[in-house]
């Protein structure tokens, strides 16, 4: 008989991982449906509970986002405009329903190449904290998305939080994202960017896409090429379809490779454009 635990404490959870044979359940969006009309037939650690892996708090160089923060949370925190894009992103996973319970750990760990949180913390240059009984360890989180359903967690790790690091510049962000319809949509492509900007010129770029590739992707031609430039409308025109040879889109039900590309192209033009 498959076991049950609810824990409310961190500690409680990761003894619960560490005697194995056991999967983590946060909002349960994406866990239920991978498992319509199956019976479960593993061990549920519940992390609904712990206080702890909830909310935003800013700490001396970074902010951190507890894992199990619902996508309703991120939306509802006060944040600097350096997060600006990932609310946008958030506001693009599911309905409200959705967003009232599906985490943002959740979406990163279920490494699927149309998370809408993912480019959006790319962009923001996020780290995620990994925690078992062994002890705490931390990645980037271009590391610990491995491929569409792989990830860098070992048995009995618990992501814990995901770290962004503050910029020594202010810094605006911004998110798009490209469904066959307005909203409750697979995206075809999403595209975020953050910008750290000084007396009207870019000091760092980071651009991310997503959905055109099994893992989403920055690019570091183009966001090489954005540093030093005007921080404004012109931005776009720096823009070239070499920068997105990175990606690699696969023809699918929502649209063909070529299509993807196009879009890429155009939805990293524009969010260029409106950022500034
Ligand atoms: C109707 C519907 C619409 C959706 N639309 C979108 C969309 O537009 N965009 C989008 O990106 N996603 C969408 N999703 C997917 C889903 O809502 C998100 O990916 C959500 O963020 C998942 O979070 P969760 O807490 O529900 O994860 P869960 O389903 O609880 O878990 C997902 C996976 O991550 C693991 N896991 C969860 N938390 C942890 C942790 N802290 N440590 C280790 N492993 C963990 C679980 O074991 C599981 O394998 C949709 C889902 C539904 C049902």
């Amino acid at each position: 008989m498959p076991a049950y635990a609810r824990p409310a404490r961190v500690e409680e959870a990761l003894k619960v991982l560490a005697r194995g044979g056991c999967t983590v359940l946060a909002g349960g969006t994406d866990f239920y449906p991978a498992r319509v009309g199956r019976t479960l037939d593993g061990n549920i650690l519940d992390i609904t509970a712990i206080r702890a892996l909830r909310g935003i708090a800013e700490r001396r160089g970074h902010w951190r986002i507890g894992a199990a923060t619902t996508w309703s949370e991120v939306i509802e925190a006060k944040l600097p405009p350096l997060f600006d894009g990932l609310k946008l992103a958030a506001r693009e996973v599911g309905g409200v329903q959705i967003q009232n319970t599906g985490s943002v750990a959740g979406n990163l760990c279920n490494a699927s190449p149309a998370a809408d949180g993912v480019p959006a913390l790319l962009a923001l240059d996020a780290s995620v904290e990994l925690g078992s009984t062994k002890g705490v360890r931390q990645l980037p989180l271009h590391e610990f998305i491995l491929g569409p359903r792989r990830t860098a967690l070992r048995p009995g790790e618990l992501v814990t939080a995901v770290l962004v690091p503050k910029p020594d510049t202010a810094a605006a962000s911004h998110f798009l994202k490209l469904g066959a319809r307005k909203y409750l949509v697979i995206s075809i492509v999403m595209a975020s960017a953050v910008i750290e900007h000084r007396s009207g010129k870019v000091v760092n770029a980071r651009v991310a896409v997503g959905a055109c590739s099994p893992v989403a992707q920055r690019l570091p031609a183009l966001e090489a090429q954005l540093k030093g430039k005007r921080f404004d409308a012109t931005l776009s025109d720096w823009v070239n379809p070499a920068q997105l040879a990175v990606l690699e889109p696969i023809a699918d039900v929502r649209a063909s490779a070529e299509y993807r590309k196009q879009a890429a192209l155009e939805l990293v033009r524009r969010l260029l454009r409106e950022m500034a």
